[in-house]
Order: C-alpha cells, then structure tokens, then sequence
C-alpha cells in the first residue's frame, strides 16, 4: 500500500466509526493530509497502529446533567469530557457550554487540542469537553446550579495530574468559580491545580483572560513580519466579540492598526475610526450585553445585520468567533478585498474550501492550533504557579506568552520548510505538534 491508499484506508475507517461528526471528520481529514508527506519520509510513523490510536480518544465521558431553573422545572443537559491524548501530559483543554455541543464537536475540539498542546512546548496532553447548556439568557443562580451539577459528575475524572480543564465558548470567569466551588467542596481540598482561568486571589494567572487574544496578535505579528510588514497602520477585521476578540482587538490597536469591524450572532459591527475597548469590555464582560449595545452607545458605529464582516475590505483578518465560521466564497471575498494575512483565534473557523482558497491564492494562513495557542498555553503557566504555589507578575507572565508563541511560530514554520513546503502554515503546525506526541506514543509502547 502506498501511503495515500494507507491513509484513506485510516480514514474510511474513521468515517464509518464516528458517523454523523461531521466536524471530527473535518478535523481529522486536514491533519492526515499534513501528515502524508511526514510518512512518506519517515515510514515509521505509520508503525504500531500509531495513526489509529492518535485519531481514537483515551476516553470518553458522556453524562446526564440535571438541574432545576429559578421556575422550580427540572432541566436536563448532556455533558461531555473527552480525554483524549496523555502522552506528553495530563489532558488539558477547555470546557464549552453552548446549545450546539454534541460529542462530534467535543471529539473535534479535543482532537485539534493535542497537536495544540504539543505546540506549546509545554507538558500537557490534549482533552475536551463541555454542555448543550446554553448559559445565554440564564440567571446567574441558574448558572451555578447547573456548574454544581455539572462538576458533581465531572469531578471523578478530573485532577491535578489526570485533567485539568478550562473556559472556552460560555464558560468564562463565572462559570469557572462555580466550577471550582463545587469541586473544592466535594473533594474536602483546595486542589487549585484542577481547573485553570480562576480568579487572581484564588490560584489564577495573571494575563490568563488576555492571552488567548494577545497571544493570537503575537503570533500574527510574527507572521507579518516574516512578510515584511507590520500591524502598524493596518485595518483589521475580527470576528466575534467574546474573550479572544476582545482582546485581540485591545492588542491589535495597540500595535498601531484599526480594527474595523467585530461582530456577534446578531450582526457586525463597522467602526472606520476603530474600537473603544473600554466600552466593549463593560457591554461584553460587565452587562454581559450584545453588540447592538455597543452601537447605541459608540460613536460612528453602525449595526450590520446581513452581509458578512468578511465582505469587507481589511488587510488582516482575524476569525475569533466559531468553527466553519469562513467559508470558501468569504475567502475569496478577503483575497479580492485586498486581505494578506488571516490568523485563526477561534478553533477551526475557516472551512476546508476557504484553507484551499488562502493557499491558491497566497494569503499568508496561521491556523487555529498555532494561532490560538496562547490561552491554553497561559492556562499550564497557570499550573507551574499552582505547583509552586507562586504567582507571577504580569510582565514576567506576559513575556513568557509573547516567547511562547514566537517559539510556535518558528516552530510550525521550520516544520513547513523542512518538509519543501514554506510557507504552508497549516502543514507546518500539523506535523510540528504531531511529532512530539508520536514521538512520545513510541517512546510509551502500545497503550
Ligand atoms: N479553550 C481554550 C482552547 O481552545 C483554552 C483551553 C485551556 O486553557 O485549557 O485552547
């Protein structure tokens, strides 16, 4: 068999076992493909089954969330954890509560999740999970019965050494204490090392709410730069309008570019003169409001509500709001507009069909997994704290993100060029993050 009949053979398989998880498969598709050109050089890593056991998760947590809303009715949630890879650590990655969580989703999160975390350079394996609960519109008593349901189930799989997760989409600062509260109580023990993205006073991180953001606009000023440019005197569209957007915006601008447009499910915003961040962070994080808040109150501000933030013309892009959030027509929309340069801070926003269109056309692609890497790589700094019960100041924890992802950046570019591909970032971070876990896998035996 030749590796491209060995690989389909992989992944017909997959397709037959994980029917009906169309972003798994999604998932998988783009990195086997990144990876024919590493078998074809390096034949062993298709030995002991190693590209089968990757795509198969450790383990899988399904579970019944129940929990009674403030009409005294008793309301049932799925929740999900998926532990998928330990090889280079404990699981790490967030936990998302949104009403389109199913396990396809998770699977494709906590599958994306390893290769990120193996980016990092950090020691920590790639897991997933999360709700169908959508905390939008929910009372904050609401909020904290369901966590405490939540963790009632979850806290016999978690821990410092075996899973540690975190926020993603719907589960921020607030939902993180509730989560913790319950755990703390049920093991009798303030295991701060259990879940990352806590508050300051109680073994959180400095720099932990901003570094997805910044560490998204870190690693795109690399990018740049490697291309002879800079934010500086840049417009730059940004999707979503939640933690990663936000500040990403924050770090954009003070860099010197404009951001012109942001956006949540009810529309996009156009802001030609920029952003007022302040304004944006008490209508997101303190009102917990929508972007049509923000217009009502921002000056020379309007609220788009057809048409995509992507038919706009910007030299940057980034996609900070959800997965296949891109498609191929708003790529060609972005490359006809004038845009260079797209760096994923959400976890695959762009489609299949809008990668191709970046590579044909050359504009310069970070994906998510290297791209958005600073949030989970903050979270295992969040950890080193809690090991040595420490906690550092911003500057330090900030230069270490700034490090981190220049070192991904490198990394994930060496990769591309060492394989004759330069330039092709996607290849690059698949094989950068695949190695060090198969290595690892190797190194383990058959587990
Ligand atoms: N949910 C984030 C991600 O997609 C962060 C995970 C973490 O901090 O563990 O990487």
């Amino acid at each position: 068999m030749n590796v491209d009949e060995q690989v389909s053979s992989y992944y017909d398989l997959l397709l037959k076992r994980n029917a009906g998880e169309p972003e798994f498969h999604q998932a998988v598709a783009e990195v086997l493909d990144s990876l024919k050109i590493v078998l074809e050089k390096d034949s062993h890593y298709g030995d002991y089954g190693l590209i089968q056991r990757l795509c198969e998760p450790e383990r899988q947590l399904i579970f019944r969330v129940p929990w009674v809303d403030d009409n005294g009715d008793v309301q049932i949630n799925r929740g999900f954890r998926v532990q998928f890879n330990s090889a280079l650590g404990p699981y790490k990655g967030g936990l998302r509560f949104h009403p389109s969580v199913n396990l396809g989703i998770i699977k494709f999160l906590g599958f994306e999740q390893i290769f990120k975390n193996s980016l990092t350079g950090l020691p920590i394996g790639g897991g997933k999970g999360g709700s169908d609960f959508d905390p939008k519109g929910k009372s904050d008593a609401e909020v904290m019965r369901f966590c405490q349901s939540f963790m009632t189930e979850l806290s016999r799989h978690i821990g410092e050494y075996r899973d540690v997760p975190a926020g993603d989409i719907g589960v921020g600062a607030r939902e993180i204490g509730y989560l913790f509260g319950q755990y703390r109580r049920l093991v009798n023990q303030h295991e701060s090392g259990v879940l990352t993205g806590k508050g300051l006073t109680w073994g959180g991180s400095l720099v932990r709410t901003e570094a997805t953001g910044y560490g998204l606009v870190y690693l795109t000023q690399e990018m740049m730069a490697a291309h002879g440019e800079s934010f500086s005197g840049s417009k730059v569209t940004v999707s979503g309008s939640g933690n990663v957007a936000i500040y990403a915006i924050e770090k954009a601008q003070e860099l010197g570019a404009t951001v012109i447009g942001f956006s949540d499910s009810s529309g996009w915003v156009e802001c030609p003169d920029g952003v007022d961040v302040e304004l944006l962070k008490e209508v997101k994080e303190v009102r917990r409001g929508r972007v049509a808040d923000y217009v009502s109150e921002a000056e020379g501000a309007t609220l788009h509500t057809d048409g995509s933030i992507w038919d706009k013309p910007c030299d940057v892009a980034l996609p900070c709001a959800t997965q296949n959030e891109l498609d191929g027509e708003h790529a060609e929309h972005l490359f006809n507009n004038g845009c260079r340069f797209v760096a994923e801070g959400a976890n695959m926003p762009s489609t299949a069909d809008a990668i191709e269109v970046f590579r044909e056309k050359g504009v310069h692609f970070a994906p998510g997994k290297a791209a958005n890497a600073g949030g989970v790589a903050t979270s295992a700094l969040e950890m080193q704290q809690n090991a040595t019960r420490d906690s550092w100041s911003f500057e330090y924890t900030d230069q270490r993100l700034h490090k981190i992802m220049s070192n991904i950046f490198r990394h994930t570019a060496d990769a591309a060029a060492e394989y004759g591909r330069e330039g092709d970032y996607v290849v690059g971070a698949n094989i950068a993050g695949f190695k060090k876990v198969a290595d690892a896998m190797l190194a383990q035996g058959v587990i």
